[in-house]
């Protein structure tokens, strides 16, 4: 946990302004990232990719107060506000249950207030301190298979738990944003794709939201040890686009993307020659839902991404066989 003046406790990690949806509206959306004591699992074992960690701190509860006044003074009355905290929203122990009831209460004007939460947080006790008209809540599942879960993402609960949280979202009408990973580590990047399909279907059957998050090489993780050895890459554009040209058309179901670090060599990317376009693609089709928006870029390393899949599976590894190939080719 890292240690901060008094001025940074009291301080939000960020804000910014977005867009997101609300139905079928797209709208303005004012997020805010709060230091909080940060995700109970973290400080366990934590997620092979996650480094939230890094911006956690021993806040108290005048610190959050303090940090929810400033940010509050830059908000414009957006229609939606996303608060995250690097952790669960619903853990008392990061946000108390009485300032989570005062936030709705200084975001009034926000017709809907999205948090992130671990599902073991997310119970009808839990939710008495939340407006649940106006509220929506994001798990992040990462992957509907148990064995990946554990042995890939170390995620610290099975679908099983998820599962549980998302009939109580559901049976409260409150919507659930649900959140799965592009390739976590040790899988091939084909193996990768079809575990994502697979989730994204089993996902959309609670969630108003399901969005994919290809995996962003964070600082201080598992998976940067990884990736630094070349055990480990990001995956492609072109998986992500085939996962959600897949998952298309879900009925009530939503499925977006906004990749972080999308184009750098720790995020998703390409050659680096289409990456931009691509992603453009990605961003309209998370608001259109129209797979069509993928017709209209195309690139010669899509048969590099063909060849990789094909050498994965035949090399039985998911090394980054890009990476192990070019340092031993002797010219
Ligand atoms: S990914 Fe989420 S659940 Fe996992 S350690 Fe990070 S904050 Fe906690
Ligand atoms: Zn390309």
């Amino acid at each position: 946990m890292a240690k901060l003046r008094k001025e940074d406790l009291q301080t939000p990690v960020s804000t910014w302004r977005e867009k997101d949806m609300i139905n079928s509206e797209k709208v303005d959306a004012f997020v805010i990232i709060l230091r909080t004591t940060g995700c109970w699992w973290a400080h366990k074992k934590g997620c092979t990719m996650c480094g939230y960690n890094t911006v956690s701190a021993p806040v108290t509860e005048e610190d959050l107060r303090v940090q929810l006044s400033k940010a509050l003074e830059k908000y414009s009355n957006e229609k939606m506000v996303k608060i995250y905290t690097s952790g669960s929203f619903l853990d008392d122990k990061e946000i108390p249950g009485a300032v989570r009831k005062d936030i709705f209460q200084m975001f009034a004007p926000a017709q809907r207030i999205l948090f992130e939460s671990r599902p073991e947080f997310v119970t009808e006790e839990n939710l008495a301190s939340v407006v649940k008209e106006r509220s929506a809540v994001a798990i992040g599942l990462e992957s509907a298979n148990d064995e990946i879960l554990r042995k890939c993402i170390r995620k610290g609960f099975t679908v099983g738990d998820y599962e549980q949280a998302a009939r109580v979202l559901n049976k409260l009408n409150i919507p659930l944003r649900t959140y799965l990973l592009l390739k976590p580590p040790y899988l091939t990047e084909r193996a990768a794709i079809e575990d994502a399909k697979a989730s994204v279907k089993y996902a959309a059957q609670f969630s108003e939201s399901v969005s994919v998050n290809p995996v962003n090489v964070q600082r201080s993780t598992l998976v940067e040890s990884l990736w630094s050895r070349g055990s480990y890459a990001p995956p492609m554009i072109w998986s992500l686009i085939e996962v959600l040209k897949d998952g298309s058309g879900k009925e009530g179901c939503r499925l977006l993307s906004s990749p972080s670090g999308g184009g750098a060599a720790r995020g998703v990317h390409n050659c680096g020659k289409c990456d931009k376009a691509l992603l453009s693609a990605v961003e309209k089709f998370s608001y259109s839902q129209d797979p069509a928006e993928f017709e209209k870029v195309d690139c010669e390393c899509r048969g590099e991404w063909q060849a990789l899949l094909e050498l994965q599976d035949l090399m039985f590894t998911s090394v980054d066989v890009k990476k192990h190939v070019s340092e031993n080719i002797v010219e």
